[in-house]
């Protein structure tokens, strides 16, 4: 059987191989370091995978974000950059292609993901408002905290379950929104922060009936609704694979269809749009759009480089073409879904169904033995970087970070370790190799002892905490 194959394809092609389309022009030779040194490297990064050099890492897997190859005809775009302060030829590129596939009227250009949740943050939340969001993100939720916003989590239950085959789990459950609705009112709602995919629940989607009905809902509240877009490309995939209708529309009718039920979007470009730097913030509202674009010019930058080079935001424009094609997308989760059925076969816990960008390795099952004080998933990305020098990263109790009121863990259902594809980066004998070296671990598993965090940062703890081993 060829796991490259995604279902639809199969189809297609009956037993036909099939395979990335793309080849390679360029390398970067790899270099794998001995275990003695990795075992080194890990003690000096204190246990923590964001603090390994990338010299002393075989492949990697950390991130999904800026990680992506960039085509040829982006590497021309480099060249083609309009360095003007004001007003450069690129902006306007950009403006236009985020108009075209996302449908949005207002383009503001940021330096990254974060850099646009920053504003719209702190022009669409006053103090003590409720953003209820399908699950949380990371930055996302700091930036609505910081903004004095109270994020309530109104995802179905599903996600929360790594188990569950439902098929949407990125899903917001309208009955608990309407119940928080009727709770503290509508006017206490800033707005919907809808994520697709939602990375943290394993990259799972959130399909169009959801969003078409959340639509309807909030436009009886009169409440906005804005999208964190980074993987939405990815959850057209989903839609068109497993939703009834859309198998016969292509990739970029289904994201502009998606986009037109919400009233903005936020990207970090580094994910879906094959780029190493740059995000964009877009909205239709003419006010909101004024607030914003004045707004950018003290944190980002003038509102027609936010932040980004002239280059970067061709790259970017060229970036979100290629981003929308069947054939790319397909062979994105191809690849995803190839290592995700490799460990399924030989019985590693992993989050089903395998979603957009990676595979999460299930660390509660993997380890039973480590309570989830002991950071199960961190000790699993230690473990993994240790046997191979795969770099992979925790997407548990330690990324949940604190409860702001009381100081207590925040302690997520859901305890994984993320093995992260790059786009367009590696090819499917790596995917043998991290498979196998997935397997080696989980064979070890019983003798793995868990860890304890020496030093915690105030904010986004999981990037530069450090642990040893208990
Ligand atoms: C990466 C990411 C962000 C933040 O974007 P950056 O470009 O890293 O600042 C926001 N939301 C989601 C879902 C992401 O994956």
């Amino acid at each position: 059987m060829n796991h490259l194959v995604p279902q639809t394809m199969g189809q297609q092609f009956g037993r036909r191989s099939w395979a990335e389309p793309w080849k390679i022009k360029m390398v970067e030779p790899l270099r794998m370091i001995s275990r003695e040194e990795r075992q080194r490297a890990l003690e000096e990064a204190g246990y923590n995978t964001f603090l390994l050099r990338s010299e002393d890492v075989y492949i990697d897997l950390l991130t999904d974000s800026g990680t992506s190859a960039m085509s040829d005809r982006q590497w021309a775009g480099m060249m083609l950059g309009d360095e003007a302060y004001a007003g450069s030829r690129n902006f306007y590129h950009l403006e236009e292609a985020v108009r075209t596939y996302y449908g949005f009227r207002h383009v503001v250009p940021t330096h990254q993901g974060r850099g646009a949740e920053h504003l719209i943050s702190q022009t669409a939340i006053k103090p003590g408002q409720f953003v209820p969001g399908n699950m949380y993100f990371t930055t996302t939720r700091l930036h609505q905290e910081l903004a004095g916003g109270i994020f309530v989590d109104v995802i179905i239950d599903e996600a929360h379950d790594p188990e569950s085959l439902h098929p949407f789990k990125g899903n917001v459950d309208l009955a608990k929104l309407e119940d928080l609705i009727s709770r503290v009112g509508a006017e206490q709602i800033a707005y919907i922060s809808l994520a697709g995919t939602v990375n943290m629940a394993g990259g799972q989607p959130v399909s169009m009936a959801n969003v078409q009905a959340l639509r309807e809902l909030c436009d009886r509240r009169g409440i906005r609704i804005f999208l964190d877009a980074t993987r939405l490309v990815e959850n057209a995939f989903f839609i068109q694979e497993r939703e009834e209708g859309y198998a016969g529309r292509s990739i970029a009718q289904i994201l502009r269809e998606f986009c037109d039920y919400a009233d903005g979007a936020w990207m970090s470009a580094k994910k879906d749009n094959l780029v190493n730097i740059g995000g964009w913030l877009a909205v239709n509202d003419d006010s909101l759009f004024e607030e914003l674009r004045n707004l950018v010019v003290v944190y980002e930058g003038l509102h027609t480089y936010g932040g980004l080079a002239g280059r970067d935001m061709e790259t970017l424009a060229i970036g979100i073409e290629e981003s929308v094609q069947d054939d790319h997308i397909r062979a994105r989760i191809g690849q995803v879904r190839y290592l995700g059925e490799l460990l399924t076969d030989w019985e590693i816990p992993v989050v089903q169904p395998v979603g957009g960008h990676a595979i999460f390795l299930d660390a509660r099952r993997f380890y039973p033995h480590i309570p989830q004080d002991e950071f199960p998933a961190q000790t699993l990305a230690a473990e993994l970087y240790l046997d191979s020098g795969i770099r992979s990263m925790e997407r548990g109790i330690a990324s949940a970070g604190r409860d702001p009121k009381t100081g207590d863990h925040h302690r997520p259902k859901l305890e994984l370790t993320r093995l992260t594809i790059p786009r367009r980066v590696y090819t499917q004998a790596h995917m043998d190799v991290v498979a196998e070296s997935v397997k080696a671990v989980h064979d070890a598993r019983e003798s793995t002892r868990g860890l304890r965090m020496t030093y915690e940062p105030k904010y986004l703890r999981f990037f530069q905490a450090r642990f040893e081993r208990l």
